[in-house]
């Protein structure tokens, strides 16, 4: 296990379900503290709760990532309970799908208000903190859907996953005198509560499609993630590690057998 996590401040935003979940647990059981931000208060607490349980220390925040005094309470809130923030987990995201065609501009503006114009609220409003940390560390959550690969349905999506990319190289260079790192990985398929809805076959037929096999959990997810915050990663930054099995490798079908 990597050691540097224990006792560090860590903010994951979408912490309260599926990935976002998985990285706060994560950090929690390596001996961070770690503050659960969402906009559905009882998830968040749920999430908590289960921490706790396990013998974490956390806390739920409600906040939506597209308004900036939310952000900043959140925070705010964060400091004042665990004396700093060292680590911003950017996860929160949504993939609703609509094709091309028949897209409306108000679909298109709500995922890219919360997956891009998002991030970058998050990141601003974490800054001050940040700032104040010996090794402020940044970790997004992008795709490889849109800086990798297509999706029908997810044109908006992939746009604002690779945004994230684009977002995250300037982050790095005008974040690097404070000895923040800005970093992000890219999952494949992981199973979330959301993506078991899409049922059996979904899944199995994913699986089939991917060099390891299996779908990824949040957990493969999480351990990139601690990679990016831990002391050890000190010299990497603006830099993306994809997690997903070796998804986006074969070059056809017949290459996965
Ligand atoms: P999920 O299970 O649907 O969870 C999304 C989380 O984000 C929830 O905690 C949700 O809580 C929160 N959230 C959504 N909108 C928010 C907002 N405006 N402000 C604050 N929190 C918000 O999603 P997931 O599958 O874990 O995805 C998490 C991230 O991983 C996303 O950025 C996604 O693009 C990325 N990703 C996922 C996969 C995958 O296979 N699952 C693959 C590649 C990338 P509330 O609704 O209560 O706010």
């Amino acid at each position: 296990m990597i050691a540097s996590i224990e006792g560090l401040s860590v903010l994951v935003t979408g912490g309260s379900k599926g990935i976002g979940k998985g990285i706060a647990k994560a950090f929690a059981a390596a001996g961070a503290r770690v503050t659960v931000v969402a906009r559905t208060e009882a998830s968040a607490m749920a999430t908590v709760e289960e921490i706790t349980r396990a013998g974490g220390t956390a806390m739920a925040v409600a906040a939506d990532v597209t308004r900036r005094d939310q952000m900043d309470a959140a925070v705010a809130a964060s400091v004042k309970t665990f004396g700093s923030l060292d680590v911003l987990c950017a996860n929160a995201g949504i993939f609703p799908s609509a094709g091309l065609e028949e897209m409306t501009e108000e679909q298109w503006d709500e995922v890219m208000d919360t997956n891009l114009k998002g991030t970058f609220i998050t990141v601003q409003a974490a800054l001050p903190a940040l700032k104040n940390s010996a090794a402020g560390r940044v970790v997004l959550t992008s795709s490889i859907t849109g800086p990798i690969t297509g999706f029908p349905g997810w044109s908006h999506y992939g746009a604002s996953k690779a945004g994230q990319l684009g977002f995250l190289k300037t982050a790095a260079i005008e974040l690097g005198k404070y000895q923040i790192t800005v970093n992000a990985v890219m999952p494949g398929n992981i199973i979330t509560e959301g993506l078991e809805d899409m049922g059996q076959d979904y899944l199995d037929q994913m699986a089939a499609s991917i060099p390891l096999k299996r779908l990824g959990s949040t957990g493969d997810i999480a351990s990139a993630a601690m990679f990016f915050a831990s002391r050890e990663a000190g010299y990497v930054t603006g830099q993306t590690i994809v997690v997903d099995g070796g998804q986006v490798l074969p070059e056809s079908l017949e290459a996965v057998g």
